[in-house]
């Protein structure tokens, strides 16, 4: 095995550790939203919010779907989807690491 082709390896195994720290990944987006009451405060007023304000959205059967969130637990979500953030960014880079270990046993059997 080749010394670039070693250290891919590795690499991908570091990665991979990385990608179980994801497991409380959420994949939605959270906003801020204001109620829709006309006339509350928060129509009104340029950056008044009130509780509550914070609301996550994600896809169920293709629809788009929105629940409040309690500000309580408005941090603890918000790190959930940075995980789904980070999984994704890992992933990505496992695929080229896999792509580049391909292309080289491709270039293996050609030669
Ligand atoms: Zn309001």
């Amino acid at each position: 095995m080749g010394k670039g082709k070693k250290s891919l390896i590795l690499w991908r195994r570091k990665l991979v550790k990385e990608l179980l720290k994801n497991q409380e990944m959420i994949n939605a987006y959270v906003i801020q939203r204001k109620c829709g009451k006309s006339g509350c405060k928060c129509q009104k007023e340029k950056g008044y919010m009130h509780n509550p304000a914070w609301c996550f959205h994600y896809k169920e059967k293709g629809e788009i779907k929105a629940e409040y969130i309690p500000s309580k637990y408005a941090n603890k979500i918000k790190q959930q989807v940075e995980q789904y953030n980070n999984y994704k960014r890992i992933g990505k880079e496992i695929c080229e690491i896999n792509k580049k270990l391909l292309k080289m046993d491709i270039k293996k059997v050609s030669t």
